[in-house]
């Protein structure tokens, strides 16, 4: 898995650290390489990880560590904090700014997407927003079965129909059908797969086009590594990215792709899936993300 080789890799370079007898700039700039080497091993994205890096050895030359603290715990401190910085330095939410408020969740089956959206769901019906689903997924007529059956339950209606065949037209009629009901949110549902990848990006601009979301959500699988950034530049590609929820980060997970994934959109992490259960989503943590990334 992609980022628990990162995160071995950025240990490995942190305990060089710790082992060297003493930290001039030649340890430094060697402590540095090592980070960038392992980054952008891992996939992320290369002007990122200058970026990212270069800050790293400015910072480290130039900071002096506050009293009582040595410089190689004042140096791992500075690489803490850089890496948080670089996840984005707080938890943000996403933003209900208008009523309703429209996001467009897209993903490849598979990735907790339907599951993700139903805790969305509830996620904003808990702080008192009225919330309706949109399922446009034509592809696998299960979809829209599956959604009902999780969010009825709580009250959060479902518009589908599983006899449509015009995904575009279902978002479009789902939104205006919430509309109409006075939501405050409506969450539309797309499909994860289709005949073939290129049909399925195009879907996606066009119900980005006809329902112009205010945000659209992209589902990662948290366990996939590698293969996190082409299936995030992909979506890229179709529409921009505003937010990702990485999914299934409870159990073994470290999180593979994460960091790939946010280097490929450019979009920052607002949530992860952290079980099964439609309350088991939380607001994303960049510290606590890296503090469980180094280990
Ligand atoms: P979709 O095809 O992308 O809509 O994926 P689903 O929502 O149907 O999820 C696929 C599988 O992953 C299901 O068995 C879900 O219960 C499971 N799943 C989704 N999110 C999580 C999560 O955060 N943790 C765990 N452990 N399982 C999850």
């Amino acid at each position: 898995m992609a980022l628990e080789k990162l995160g071995k890799a950025l240990n490995n370079a942190l305990r060089k650290l710790a082992r060297s007898s003493t930290v001039d700039e030649a340890t430094i700039k060697e402590v540095v390489r090592d980070i960038q080497r392992a980054l952008i091993q891992s996939d992320v994205n290369v002007r990122l990880v200058l970026d990212l890096t270069k800050r790293i050895e400015k910072r480290t030359l130039e900071e002096k560590p506050p009293a009582g603290v040595s410089k190689k715990e004042h140096i791992i401190k500075i690489v803490y904090e850089e890496l948080t910085r670089f996840l984005g330095t707080e938890a943000k939410p996403i933003e209900i700014k208008e009523k309703p408020t429209v996001l467009l969740t897209v993903g490849i089956q598979g990735s907790g997407k339907t599951t993700s959206i139903a805790k969305l769901a509830r996620y904003f019906q808990k702080r008192g927003y009225k919330v309706g689903l949109v399922c446009s997924d034509t592809w696998r007529p299960g979809a829209y079965y599956q959604l009902k059956q999780l969010v009825e339950p709580l009250g959060i209606e479902v518009f589908g129909d599983p006899d449509e065949k015009d995904a575009i037209k279902l978002a479009k009629e789902g939104v205006e059908y919430f509309k109409e009901k006075g939501a405050d949110i409506i969450i539309v549902d797309s499909a994860g797969r289709h005949k073939e990848e290129k049909s399925l990006i195009e879907e996606m601009k066009q119900i980005s086009n006809a329902i112009k979301p205010h945000e659209v959500i992209l589902v990662i699988d948290g366990t996939i590594g590698q293969q996190a950034y082409n299936q995030a530049l992909a979506f890229k590609e179709a529409t921009p990215i505003g937010s990702i929820i990485v999914t299934k980060l409870d159990g073994s997970a470290k999180g593979g792709g994460a960091l790939s994934a946010v280097a490929a959109t450019g979009a920052l992490i607002k949530f992860i899936g952290v079980g099964e259960r439609i309350d088991d989503l939380e607001p994303f943590d960049p510290k606590r993300f890296v503090s469980r990334l180094l280990g």
